[in-house]
């Protein structure tokens, strides 16, 4: 009769609410700051945010980061300062998502987005090339590549969370934005748990 008593603790979570989604087709709500594929960010004039500076690829643990920077040509500059990312490529078959990247970088430059669901079918395709990485220069949003799941609004906060990051570690800067806007996205919100954010021209 044991067995029966084994039906019986099925039987009740029938009636229990369901904690598990049938992935992928339905996807739960990311957390906030979840940190998946890198982009690259332009500035509003579509100049790249990167000069090449190579602190991201100093600071990676995994050594998955090669980046060249090369000066940039003076009748047509790349980036607004003297040099730029000539070469920048992401080895996700390495990457740790620990974005010590995202942090070392001066500039603001390299930022995770919230997408994490990609997979290849060769290893050429998980090493992410500065073309691939790069935000489209017209829409300011992340190139969507082929074996990429992508679902709507999902290429929002893509740099959101940078937002959370005080400058010098100082709390009193805590909920300000301490970051230009987002080509393509303009001024984010504050995240939950944030105060309220002002923008820097709203706060004179
Ligand atoms: S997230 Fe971490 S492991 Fe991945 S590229 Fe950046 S520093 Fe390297
Ligand atoms: S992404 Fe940032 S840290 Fe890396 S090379 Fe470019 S400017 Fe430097």
């Amino acid at each position: 009769m044991s067995y029966l008593k084994g039906f019986l603790v099925t039987f009740r979570q029938i009636f229990q609410k369901r904690v598990t989604t049938p992935y992928p087709e339905e996807k739960r709500a990311k957390p906030e700051r979840l940190h998946g594929r890198h982009v690259l960010g332009r500035y509003e004039d579509g100049m790249e945010k990167c000069i090449g500076c190579e602190l991201c690829a100093g600071v990676c643990p995994a050594n998955c980061i090669y980046v060249r920077g090369a000066d940039n040509p003076t009748d047509n500059p790349v980036s607004p300062g003297e040099r730029y990312g000539f070469v920048y490529e992401i080895n996700y078959l390495r990457c740790i998502h620990c974005d010590l990247c995202v942090e070392a970088c001066p500039t603001g430059a390299i930022t995770e987005s919230k997408m994490f669901e990609f997979s290849f079918t060769n290893r050429n395709d998980a090493i992410y090339t500065r073309e691939e990485l790069l935000v489209d220069s017209e829409s300011g949003k992340p190139k969507q590549l082929p074996w990429e799941d992508w679902r709507e609004g999902e290429d929002l906060d893509t740099s959101g969370w940078l937002r959370a990051t005080s400058p010098n570690g100082d709390a009193s800067y805590e909920g300000q934005i301490a970051w230009s806007g987002d080509l393509g996205y303009g001024i984010r919100k504050a995240e939950i748990g944030q105060s309220d954010t002002k923008t820097p021209e709203e706060e004179q």
